[in-house]
């Protein structure tokens, strides 16, 4: 058990929604959550119930946690009855900005002033978001990254009249249920990473579009070079390794080439009129067998689970 037990209440019971209140209910803490459709309330038990015995299969929990964190896994489909006695609420819910708004109103109508309010949002404004609050001193955004239950980080991110003690209380919270959170300092689009991850991913397209390289290929130059130590080793340790006049000598001579457009890429709105929407169609910038799309997934959620076995085992 990490922490005393806080009731928390998850707000969208979709694919981050019910991951979210997975890692707080294995963490000891019992968990509301709520959607307006009762399919998907339906859902969450037995998807936090197929996330568990995963990690019982890669031996990462034991499989006596299993009904006891399923037993902590409780759902409503009125937000009042959910919220009662939270002491801390992720909003999980589309993103949708007026959504998002109303949510956070009624959130802060429902909840004593005491009780934190959290957005899932991926991009959008932790200030544009609360603006509609009365409270928004105690409104915070943790972004949590997909698989929730796998990806450690969330980033902590202060609206501009979010107080310092919201962020610290967000932020021991996450830590002590596990979660490797890192404040963000101001409320900018794209917070920390989404805007390191979108700068990589503009270059990558930008590579393919002017035929430098193909798009495996372009893949291929992360999986096996620069990929492999990122995870140990971020570009802010990077650039002293390799020393600030050797890091300026490449930007000096390298970033007038880099792509720097402020719109999405030519390339990619050519894909999305062709109607390539990647898995979702089977051809994207690659084409995709169904064997191929699983391929992926699986590939994926390995390497994710085998992570976490290897810092269980130290
Ligand atoms: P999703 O579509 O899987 O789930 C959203 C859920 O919200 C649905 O079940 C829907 O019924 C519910 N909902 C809609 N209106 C509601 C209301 N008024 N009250 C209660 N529930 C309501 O979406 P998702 O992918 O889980 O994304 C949720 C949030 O997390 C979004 O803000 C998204 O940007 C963010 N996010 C998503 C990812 C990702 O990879 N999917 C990663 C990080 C953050």
């Amino acid at each position: 058990m990490s922490g005393n037990p806080m009731k928390i209440t998850v707000v969208g019971a979709g694919l981050m929604g019910h991951g979210i209140a997975q890692i707080f209910a294995l963490a000891g803490h019992p968990v509301q959550v709520c959607d307006i459709d009762s399919e998907a309330l339906e859902q969450v038990r037995p998807k936090v119930e197929a996330n568990l015995e995963q990690l019982v299969q890669y031996g990462l929990i034991d499989a006596a946690k299993i009904p006891t964190c399923l037993e902590r896994v409780r759902t409503s489909t009125s937000l009042a009855r959910a919220v009662q006695g939270a002491g801390l609420v992720f909003e999980a819910v589309l993103e949708n900005m007026e959504l998002k708004q109303k949510i956070f109103a009624e959130l802060d109508d429902l909840c004593p002033t005491q009780v934190i309010l959290a957005t899932n949002t991926s991009v959008m404004s932790i200030t544009e978001i609360a603006s509609k609050s009365r409270n928004r001193e105690r409104i915070v955004g943790t972004h949590f990254w997909n698989p929730p239950h796998l990806i450690p980080l969330v980033e902590v991110v202060p609206g501009t009249d979010t107080s310092q003690a919201t962020v610290e209380t967000a932020y021991d919270l996450l830590a002590q249920v596990g979660k490797r959170p890192v404040r963000v300092k101001r409320d900018v689009p794209g917070f920390l990473a989404n805007r390191m991850q979108h700068a990589l991913w503009r270059e990558a397209i930008s590579i393919v579009e002017h035929g430098i390289a193909d798009p495996a290929e372009v893949d291929e130059a992360i999986k096996y070079g620069f990929g492999i130590r990122l995870a140990v080793l971020g570009p802010m340790e990077n650039a002293d390794l390799v020393g600030t006049d050797l890091t300026f000598a490449i930007h000096d001579y390298v970033l007038k080439h880099l792509e720097s457009s402020p719109n999405p890429s030519p390339a990619l709105s050519a894909k999305l009129e062709a109607g390539d929407l990647g898995f979702k169609t089977g051809k994207g910038f690659q084409e995709w067998s169904d064997e191929g799309i699983q391929e992926v997934r699986n590939r994926l959620t390995d390497h994710l689970l085998k992570w976490h076995v290897a810092r269980k085992n130290g």
